[in-house]
């Protein structure tokens, strides 16, 4: 494989400017200990912005993940010798989601640890409604809300749930990763299976427990979230309405989960 690696920061824009596929000299101790762990096995993040993507002449953005399998130390800098296209390559797009940018925290945070503090998870959220309500309006900010939310679910059943055998299985490590990751306490009020109609509670809910009263239900995020998972784990669509949140002077959120009709 031709690709060649300028030092840490040249792998964004690699191919945007010929200067970024030059070698630059890194001493051996540097990369035996910073370089090859930081590489190699590991997926890597590529970017091209200015200049489009090599295989897509004309694009304006372009992002790949490529997994280094083998990095050769020359005498002036180091070179890939195997990478493989981790499938989450796409044109057109710098954000495109994927699970690998929740990070290495281990590693990232060896003091800090993997969790924050709850202002700063709604600090997060509710600033970027802010903006996305006065860019877009109150309707469409909403929409996006609950489609980051459907897409969350999706990936967090397909990377965080495993795969579970039924129903109930699927509701029982639900409700523990909520729990063991603070999300909330989840608790099914109502079921019909036969029908796909649920009511859902979660409590201590990351998003709004604790919050003003405001009179409507904020957690559309949740909804979205909700339906994504009910989503993956029938192969069904769902609709997913919060009929009660603290919001609302409710001690818990409530959800209404029901099969989408076709
Ligand atoms: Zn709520």
């Amino acid at each position: 494989m031709g690709y060649k690696e300028g030092g840490r920061g040249g792998q964004n824009n690699r191919f945007s400017t010929p200067a970024a596929t030059k070698e630059v000299p890194v001493p051996q101790a540097i990369y035996r200990k910073a370089v090859q762990p930081a590489l190699l096995n590991r997926p890597v993040g590529i970017s091209f912005f200015r200049g489009g993507c090599p295989r897509s002449p004309g694009s304006t953005g372009y992002q790949a993940y490529i997994l280094v399998t083998g990095i050769r130390l020359g005498s002036t800098g180091y070179s890939f010798l195997g990478v493989r296209d981790t499938g989450m390559t796409e044109t057109g797009r710098k954000y495109r989601f994927s699970w690998i940018l929740l990070g290495d925290i281990k590693a990232g945070r060896p003091n800090l640890g993997p969790a924050t503090r709850v202002e700063v998870y709604r600090l997060m959220q509710y600033t970027m409604r802010d903006i996305l309500e006065q860019e877009f309006g109150t309707e469409k900010a909403d929409e996006i809300f609950y489609k980051a939310g459907l897409l969350a679910g999706k990936e967090f059943y397909k990377n965080a749930l495993g795969t579970p055998k039924d129903l109930n299985d699927f509701v029982s490590r639900l409700q523990q990763l909520l729990r063991e990751m603070s999300i909330g306490i989840l608790r099914i009020e109502k079921a019909d299976p036969e029908k796909g109609s649920f009511v859902m509670t979660v409590s201590e809910d990351l998003d709004c427990s604790g919050l003003p009263e405001t009179g409507y239900g904020i957690c559309t995020y949740d909804e979205g979230f909700i339906a994504g998972l009910m989503e993956s784990f029938t192969g069904e669509l769902f609709d997913v309405r919060e009929i009660d949140c603290w919001c609302t002077g409710d001690r818990t959120c409530r959800f209404a989960v029901d099969r989408r009709l076709r």
